[in-house]
């Protein structure tokens, strides 16, 4: 069912405390932790503790926790004392999803070019 935690699923175990992540904020609905593989010196993953496969399934299903996920990537980069930076939610495989629960990625600490690869 639409937001149940499933078995199969990477961040739905960090969620459950079953596999280690560098936790740097958590609410009720959501958890912030760093990306194992950073692509910038500040390089977080915002995600709902709530499984729902990508940003639109989340918008749908949850809009107030869509909402709780931005308010906290705002909080994530004043945490680390970003001037600038960048959200982005990869959805779909050709657009470089490769987990498919719901995640923001908050990018910052260096300067991002635009149009993105
Ligand atoms: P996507 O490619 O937009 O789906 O982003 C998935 C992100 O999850 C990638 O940036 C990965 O580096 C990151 N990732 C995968 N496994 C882990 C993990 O166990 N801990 C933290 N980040 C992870």
């Amino acid at each position: 069912m639409a937001g149940e935690p499933q078995d199969d699923c990477l961040f739905c175990k960090i969620v459950a405390g079953q596999i280690p992540a560098t936790i740097v904020r958590e609410t009720e609905t959501t958890v912030a932790f760093r990306d194992i593989n950073p692509q910038a010196p500040t390089h977080v993953l915002v995600i709902p503790k709530a499984h729902y496969r990508d940003a639109a399934a989340l918008a749908a299903g949850a809009p107030e926790v869509a909402a709780d996920v931005l308010r906290e990537t705002q909080a994530v980069a004043e945490e680390e004392k970003l001037d600038s930076y960048r959200t982005v939610f990869n959805t779909g495989a050709g657009a470089g999803q490769t987990v498919w629960h719901t995640h923001a990625h908050v990018l910052g600490g260096r300067g991002l070019e635009w149009p993105p690869g």
